[in-house]
């Protein structure tokens, strides 16, 4: 079966001449459709741009990237059927829930009735219908953050990026939210990168793991291969001594 999504040979380069600096190192990843694949490494080794890079935001230096099988290089990140949910989950502070999980689709053009329905299903996928019909800034973090991720599912993308979407919460909320992100994958079987700089949520959340380590790819297998089989002493003691 045709790949997903298709890294391949992918460098990325940041200023000109003397000052540049390469901040992705000919990155290889294949991720089969509906996998949960996570991306985890140390802060400042690469992942959001790798992640920017999927999502359009920025192009490679070098490299393609395919899309269900469609190079998309070039191709404006509106127009690449991507939802991607952030850390910092900016909702439209002056739309109640239902609005901004709908938003989107009213952009897109989605009749009432068909949006209605899909908000609906998302909100009860999220269990967040008693919500609905509330403002932003009458929700608790972990209730925003739940919204967001309607929003990015409403579209029903056909590919979800999360970059680092717990990272706000307390520890309590991270737990709760990193179990029902799961449900939702197995509930939507919607094929995602999730991006973390922590061992613990990489190890139960992926089906597998790549891990970076200054722009470099050290590894990508399962959490058993990486706990198990770790592929240099880097892996070794980055999966065994948690930050
Ligand atoms: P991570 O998400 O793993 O923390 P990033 O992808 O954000 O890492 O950053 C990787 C490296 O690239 C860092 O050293 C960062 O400073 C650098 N970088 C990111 N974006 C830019 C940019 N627009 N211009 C210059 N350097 C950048
Ligand atoms: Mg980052």
């Amino acid at each position: 079966m045709a790949s997903a999504l298709d890294i391949r040979g992918v460098r990325k380069c940041f200023g000109k001449g003397e000052h540049t600096v390469e901040v992705l190192k000919k990155i290889d990843i294949d991720v089969a459709p509906g996998e949960f694949l996570i991306l985890v490494g140390p802060s400042g080794c690469g992942k959001s741009t790798l992640l920017n890079i999927i999502a359009g935001l920025e192009e490679p230096t070098e490299g393609a990237i395919h899309l269900g099988g469609r190079n998309v290089i070039g191709v404006p990140p509106a127009q690449r059927d991507i939802a991607m949910v952030f850390q910092s989950y900016a909702l439209y502070p002056t739309m109640n829930v239902a609005d901004n999980i709908g938003f989107a689709l009213e952009m897109r053009k989605v009749p009432k009735a068909e949006r209605q329905r899909r908000i609906q299903e998302v909100a009860a996928m999220l269990q967040i219908t008693h919500l609905l019909d509330r403002r932003p800034s009458q929700l608790s973090g972990g209730q925003r953050q739940r919204v967001a991720m309607g929003r990015a599912l409403a579209r029903e993308p056909q590919l979800f990026l999360f970059d680092e979407p717990l990272s706000n919460l307390d520890a309590k909320l991270r737990v709760e939210m990193r179990a029902e992100i799961k449900r939702l994958h197995q509930a939507s079987g919607i094929t995602s990168v999730y991006v973390t700089h922590d061992q613990i949520e990489a190890m139960t959340l992926g089906s597998r793991i790549a891990v970076m380590k200054d722009g470099v790819l050290q590894q990508l297998g399962t959490p058993d291969d990486i706990y198990n089989r770790p592929a240099n002493t880097y892996v070794a003691t980055f999966i065994g001594s948690p930050t």
